[in-house]
């Protein structure tokens, strides 16, 4: 399983990659570039970054880091999903605090919670709810009324990924569709020249240069919306 380390800009995104089981840490107040670099290095981490020049030297030597571009949550999310296969399910593995395992609790651990004074754990919870506890922090976990919440935005991060994935498809096939095209065009234009038509001929140069241009740009989206994106740009 992947491990992530944030910079100071992407707060939000800890507790959901914890969430989603994921061993996720955060760059601590006034921690220098370097130190991240360092940490992810050490630890085997990702690092995660708004910053492209730290994304960069990260890369250069030989840390796996990818570039968060967007400002919302959803947007941060759907953007590892996208760039590094990040599945956005929860999976009470993981405290969302601290980042330590929590484990579930049975009946009789729950009834010495209550002992203990944790009065929100109800005398008998329904059979389908789940109580989890941090093992580091101790903090108590279980679906209450956030749980739709969270529901509802991994639905909506599915959705974005398949649109996403639909959006890949469809560059795919412009890629290859201008690319045939292009062989059409420059025959046209090797036809003009044989009638000697100049200024059909170069009217068809233009358009061939602005054909070449168009599935360029085609490519570079195309590059940006697959794994790992390079960064660039
Ligand atoms: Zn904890
Ligand atoms: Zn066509």
């Amino acid at each position: 399983m992947m491990r992530f380390i944030l910079d100071r800009m992407l707060g939000r995104m800890r507790s959901w990659l914890r969430l989603f089981g994921y061993d996720t840490i955060y760059a601590e107040e006034g921690e220098e570039d370097g130190t991240l670099f360092l940490r992810a290095k050490h630890e085997g981490r990702i690092l995660l970054s708004r910053d492209k020049a730290l994304v960069e030297r990260c890369r250069r030597r030989g840390v796996r880091a990818v570039q968060i571009r967007s400002l919302d949550i959803v947007g941060q999310l759907t953007e590892v999903m996208i760039h590094l296969g990040v599945d956005p399910s929860p999976k009470m593995i993981r405290c969302t605090l601290c980042n330590d395992q929590i484990k579930r609790l049975n009946k009789d651990e729950l009834e010495a919670l209550r002992e203990e004074g944790y009065d929100y754990i109800p005398v008998s919870p329904p059979d389908d709810r789940e109580f989890w506890q941090c093992t580091g922090c101790g903090q108590v976990f279980w679906e209450g009324g956030h749980w739709e919440n969270i529901r509802k935005t991994e639905e909506l991060l599915r959705r974005r990924y398949m649109t996403a994935e639909r959006l890949r498809h469809k560059l795919e096939h412009w890629i290859e569709h201008s690319e045939g095209h292009l062989e059409s065009y420059r025959k046209a234009m090797e036809e003009a020249g044989d009638l000697g038509l100049r200024d059909v001929q170069d009217d068809l140069k233009q358009a061939v240069q602005a054909m070449e241009d168009a599935t360029g740009w085609l490519m570079s989206a195309l590059k940006r919306l697959k794994m790992e994106d390079s960064g660039e740009g």
